[in-house]
């Protein structure tokens, strides 16, 4: 069992044991960065292992509910490799740093990248989605028993 790894960006040392709500963790609790290392959402397939950085949130798509209304998915952050622009979506895992979240949603995105993902079916949110993003980070840990 592998306990820590060094993070690509901030250098801190991150603790890869233990619960943090999903099964791989494939981006830094503390700055959010990611490493280019999944073609396909954990694969390990990608030879490339640049930096990737966080540049917005989204929320997955969950579907229609049972009245034909877009369901509310959880919270994704946006991942941009710094060297092939490749874009990955990843789950917010349980001790990621909610200010640090809330800062990526606050970042600057120029309109043609907003455009571009919107062409992939990635719809970034923006600071108009605040309590959405606030009600996943702080109220499902508010709700937590034991
Ligand atoms: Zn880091
Ligand atoms: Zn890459």
């Amino acid at each position: 069992m592998s306990e820590s790894f060094t993070c690509i960006h901030c250098k801190k040392e991150v603790p890869t044991g233990g619960f943090i709500g999903t099964h791989n963790r494939n981006h830094c609790p503390f700055c959010l960065w990611s490493r280019h290392v999944d073609e396909k959402a954990g694969d390990r397939a990608s030879l490339c292992n640049e930096e990737m950085e966080p540049i917005g949130l989204t929320l997955k798509k969950a579907g229609l509910d049972k009245y034909g209304k877009p369901k509310q998915g959880e919270v994704m952050i946006i991942h941009r490799c710094t060297r092939c622009q490749k874009i990955n979506l990843n789950r917010v895992a349980g001790d990621d740093d909610a200010e640090e979240i809330l800062t990526v949603l606050h970042s600057f995105l120029p309109d043609q990248e907003r455009k571009a993902l919107l062409t992939d079916g990635i719809v970034v949110l923006t600071s108009e989605n605040e309590s959405i993003v606030r009600t996943q980070l702080f109220g499902k840990s508010q709700a937590k028993s034991g």
